[in-house]
Parts: C-alpha cells; structure tokens; sequence
C-alpha cells in the first residue's frame, strides 16, 4: 500500500539535494506514462489533479486509474495531490475520494484571508492524516482558473511579487501547513519569460532562514523544452516565443536549496501535442487513435524519466519506502478505515 502522504518524501527531500516531481494527470496516456518513467527510473512521484481534470476525467475514473498505478507498481511511493484547490469544500471532497495531500490556494486574496482559508483547510486535513501546501506570493502566467500576470508585467515588477520571507514565518504559524508553495520567479504555462528566464535564488535562501524546515514548492517550474515546441511550430503549430525555466536552473534550486516538490504540466501537455501533430502531419492517412496516442504517451515517458533527472530524485524510490516503513506507515484516516478494513 505505498499510497501516502507527501511527509515521508519531504522528511527526505529537504536538506537531501533532491525534490519530488508533481506531474498532472489528466487522462489515461499520460497517468501511464508519468508512472512508468517513475517506475523506470526507481522516483518517488506525486500525481496532481486539478479542479479542471476533475471536472474534465471524472474523478471517479481517475481515481480507479490512480489504484491501477499502485497495483502496478507497489514500490514506488505516491501521493495524490489536489493542485490549486480554492474552497475548503473542495478540500473536503477531495480527502473524502481518497487524496493523501491537498493545495489550497489563497493567495489571490488579501493576506488575512489567505491565512483564514488556509487555516480552515489544515483543520479539516490534519483531522483525517491529510497533508496541506499553501501559497504566498504571485506566480505569472496563467494556468486553468489561476490567472497570473503576464510575462512583461512579472518581470518589471517581480520584487513586487515574490514571497516575503517575514510574512512567510508568520503565515506559517498561523496556518501550521505541511509544505509552502513560493513565488520564486517561475510562472504558470508556456510563456514564461519575456527575456531571461531567471529564478530568485537568493529568495529561496531568505525563506529557509525565516522558515528552516519547511518544505518549499515551485509552481509553474516546466521547462518548455524547444524540441516539442519546434515540432508543434513545425507541424502547423503556433506557439512563437514559448519560454519555460532551464533546467539547469530548476536542478540547482533542488539540489542546494530547500525545494522539495517542483510542478510539472505544460511540458507534458507540448510533449503530447507535439508528437500528435507530428503523427498527423507525417502520416495523414492515420485515424487509429492508438497510433498517436501511444507515440505521445512514449514521449511523455521519456521526457518525465529526463526530467527526474534533473529533480535528481531517480533512484530515491527505496529509501522513502524505508523512511515511510519506520514512521509506522502512516496513511490518511480514510485508508485507515476503508481499505484496511
Ligand atoms: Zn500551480
């Protein structure tokens, strides 16, 4: 039953020089190929599903998929993680289908506010063994139903908008999270950076003073990588510009600073897209749903075994298993009560 929380990779992760990929499930190919690079590659991962992929998949058969990847590979640990959660009640329902770590989001709102809902949520996790990441700050770009600012607004004004480190310890208090998403400089989708891509390191260090210990999250930290955004402008395409955050980058966050999960969506969306236009522009005679299913679903694959890589977080599989076996393989209550029953 290695389905568990996201503390037993943290308690690893932070100070260990690797960080947890959070890749977003939205239908079967790239559930698939998400696990099977995890599985490849011996990594702990966490599956993210949004309010969008809810509404889109069906949580129902998400839910059945995400139970299939645990049969399937009962040495790899995972945790299920709503992304961007914005109401408690989301919150609720999502520990009710079995989530073992939740977002909630407040951080369009005023700080005091943010502090309230984000409050409210721990309560209710922690009550039932879940886990809970907040936000602070403003991310750029726009992903889903969280619209940022656009990339020439970010950039003018970035000191504006990253996470304050002394509001960050006191938001920590009051709230008593498991884990905080930071602005750091990375923004949501595929249009990153106007100029160059540049992460606030230096923040990231100021934080893990104020904080020491709490383990830090970067949103919006894909690295759009060129070859899938040249195949989609070169198969009729149109994504001019499209700019993520090198990889070299998201790598040095990970491996000196206290970044213990790091989002990864829009390059499996230009990974997929990519290797679909290519089948389609390449063989316009094909119409077996397979055919270019499974070409973006083995692209996918190889593209998240690179990227965990990067997270250095290949290999780290047995050692949280270990880790989550001397912890008294602690579950959320709704496994406690139904699954072990
Ligand atoms: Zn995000």
């Amino acid at each position: 039953m290695p389905l568990m929380t996201t503390k037993p990779m943290f308690d690893l992760a932070y100070g260990g020089g690797f960080a947890v990929g959070a890749f977003n499930v939205n239908n079967m190919e790239i559930s698939q190929a998400i696990i099977e690079a995890c599985a490849a590659e011996k990594s702990p991962l966490i599956l993210q599903i949004s309010k969008g992929a809810r509404k889109y998949a069906n949580m129902r058969y998400l839910k059945h998929m995400i139970d299939a990847a645990v049969e399937e590979h009962p040495e790899i640990p995972i945790a299920i993680h709503l992304d961007h959660g914005d109401t408690v009640e989301l919150v609720k329902t999502c520990i009710n289908d079995g989530f073992t770590s939740v977002m909630i989001d407040g951080s369009h709102h005023p700080y005091e506010e943010n502090v309230h809902v984000t409050a409210d949520a721990v309560k209710v996790a922690h009550a039932a063994g879940v886990v809970v990441e907040a936000e602070l700050g403003m991310l750029g770009g726009i992903e889903e139903d969280v619209v940022g600012l656009s990339a020439e607004e970010y950039e003018k004004n970035i000191e504006k908008f990253l996470t304050d480190p002394k509001q960050a310890i006191d938001f920590y208090k009051r709230t008593n999270i498991d884990s905080l998403a930071v602005a750091i400089g990375t923004s949501h989708g595929a249009y990153k950076f106007k100029h160059e891509a540049k992460l606030a390191f230096n923040r990231i260090e100021e934080l893990m003073k104020t904080c020491p210990g709490l383990p830090l999250v970067m949103h919006g930290s894909s690295s759009v990588p060129q070859e899938f955004v040249e195949l989609v402008n070169q198969y009729g395409g149109k994504m001019p510009n499209a700019k993520g955050v090198p990889e070299d980058q998201i790598s040095m966050a990970v491996r000196n600073y206290g970044v213990c999960k790091v989002n990864i969506d829009t390059d499996l969306r230009l990974a997929m897209t990519a290797k679909i236009r290519e089948v389609f522009a390449t063989k316009p005679a094909e119409f077996d749903p397979r055919n270019y299913l499974g070409p973006a679903r083995e692209a996918i694959q190889k593209m998240v075994q690179r990227k965990l890589h990067v997270l250095n977080s290949a290999g780290k599989a047995d050692a949280i298993m270990k880790h989550w076996e001397k912890l008294g393989k602690p579950l959320p209550s709704f496994y406690n009560k139904t699954k072990a029953a």
